[in-house]
């Protein structure tokens, strides 16, 4: 059984040194002003949105994000443990990254270096391994690291308190912290080692957050956690009432829920969503099998009856909502008439699009304990089955909106005059025009593009007017 406790592992030369857990005060004149960072992140919205944190306490204190091609002062890899290949992408990515860099001070934090550290510790050129708790403190460690180099060593800390965070990074929308951790240990997960109890931001904090992404001209924020349903274990307040309070922020024109577990999606936020001024028809739920037998396995919360009782009543009250689900496909006990019966389920159920996920053996957890292990090739057999589904279901939700009209967020992308964006129900789009960056206008949907990955739009776009 792994356990809880946080940790600090500081490789380097000469004294050991422990990170306290207090605040220094920094300013634009600190050790760190006139250094520059590379940032690499795996993973999950949840991941991308802490780096974005990351970088933006380093740029307070004066380190710029490097150019292209230019060599950094300082790495930032921030991890992801979902599967044994996201170990292995995580390892190969700091490889690379102190290669690119040579001599940076090279920072490693996230789920991999949570559940892993001395793992990490150990990769040539690794300086310093944060726990997730010390995202919010990286100035400090990275002060802390330049003025007393130290040994490797493992430092425990305290649980962490929740780390707020709401970043845009490189893109169009913010993507808001509302809540760590979990408290449900399915059998196959490992994220409540690497991320540690359920835990979240008060309401206030969170309307505040979102008052300054919109007063930096954001207009769409994504809530994410990992369990945010589950919303409320620090502070007594409720999930719906959250989205409550955030549908108030003026400036803010969208929110999606990143992913919400079916049993904590409520039928009043549904409903709420449904009624909202500013919550898009859009939902991810994740299912992770349709055989109850495995659901059972897997100790999650609900049954396929559940299921399917959530996804037709969002699609009753929002019959245009885009709803993701995603499926893990090869668990340990999906016997084969287990994933036939599964995949029958799935083909019933009125949602746009599959997440498939093939089943990773984790160090430390209870699904390591069922006997029936599923062959490789039978779980790639199994993916391609669902993925096949998830094709059809994604196709014929696109082509139900060819021709309508539709609101779209638009953000620039690589080729010059063109943009891309997706609708209220997360239908993706591309559009030819110029100065539209950030805007949201009202679209009409026509053919596929070239590579059959979005909707091509057609111009004039009169510009959108929120709540119409
Ligand atoms: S709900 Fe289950 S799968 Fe999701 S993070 Fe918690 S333990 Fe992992």
């Amino acid at each position: 059984m792994l356990n809880f406790t946080l940790f600090s592992v500081v490789r380097q030369k000469s004294t050991i040194f422990a990170l306290e857990n207090k605040t220094m005060h920094m300013t634009p004149d600190s050790a760190l002003q006139g250094k520059t960072a590379a940032y690499f992140t795996l993973g999950c919205k949840l991941n991308f949105a802490e780096t974005a944190s990351i970088e933006r306490q380093l740029a307070d204190v004066g380190v710029r994000k490097v150019k292209k091609g230019e060599v950094a002062d300082i790495c930032i890899v921030n991890t992801c443990s979902v599967t044994e290949v996201a170990d292995h992408k995580c390892r190969q990515a700091i490889h690379k990254l102190v290669r690119q860099h040579p001599g940076a001070t090279v920072v490693v934090t996230g789920c991999y270096a949570q559940l892993k550290p001395q793992e990490v510790a150990a990769i040539e050129g690794v300086t310093l391994v944060l726990s997730q708790s010390e995202k919010g403190k990286i100035v400090e460690c990275l002060t802390k690291c330049s003025s007393a180099p130290a040994p490797s060593t493992i430092i425990p800390q305290p649980s962490a308190p929740f780390v707020p965070s709401c970043s845009c990074g490189d893109r169009t929308r913010y993507f808001l912290k509302v809540q760590d951790g979990c408290n449900y240990f399915c059998t196959y997960c490992t994220i409540p080692f690497a991320r540690g109890r359920s835990r979240n931001g008060s309401i206030a904090s969170l309307v505040a957050q979102a008052r300054q992404a919109a007063a930096e001209g954001g207009k769409e924020i994504v809530i994410t956690g990992v369990n945010i349903g589950d919303f409320g274990r620090t502070t007594g307040e409720s999930f719906l009432d959250l989205l409550r309070a955030l549908d108030t922020v003026e400036g803010i024109e969208r929110y999606r829920i990143s992913s919400i577990e079916p049993n904590l999606l409520t039928d009043e936020v549904l409903q709420f969503c449904a009624e909202s001024r500013a919550f898009m028809p859009h939902f991810h739920i994740p299912l992770q099998s349709g055989s109850d037998e495995v659901l059972r396995l897997m100790h999650r919360r609900y049954d396929t009856a559940l299921f399917y009782n959530k996804v037709s009543r969002a699609r009753e009250l929002m019959p245009d909502a885009f709803i993701g689900v995603d499926v893990i496909v090869g668990t340990r006990g999906e016997t084969a008439a287990l994933f036939d019966e599964a995949e029958r389920f799935i083909e019933s159920l009125p949602i746009s699009l599959l997440h498939v996920f093939s089943y990773s053996e984790r160090p430390g957890t209870a699904a390591l304990r069922i006997p029936h292990v599923v062959r490789p090739e039978e779980k790639h057999e199994r993916s391609q089955r669902l993925l096949a589904i998830s094709d059809r279901k994604l196709h014929a939700f696109y082509e139900r909106f060819m021709g309508t009209t539709r609101p779209v967020l638009l953000e620039h992308s690589r080729i010059k005059g063109l943009f891309n964006g997706f609708t209220d129900n997360y239908i993706k789009v591309e559009y030819r025009g110029a100065g539209v960056d950030n805007q949201i206008l009202s679209l009409k949907l026509s053919g596929w593009n070239e590579e059959h990955t979005a909707l091509k739009t057609l111009p004039p776009a009169p510009p959108y007017k929120g709540g119409e």
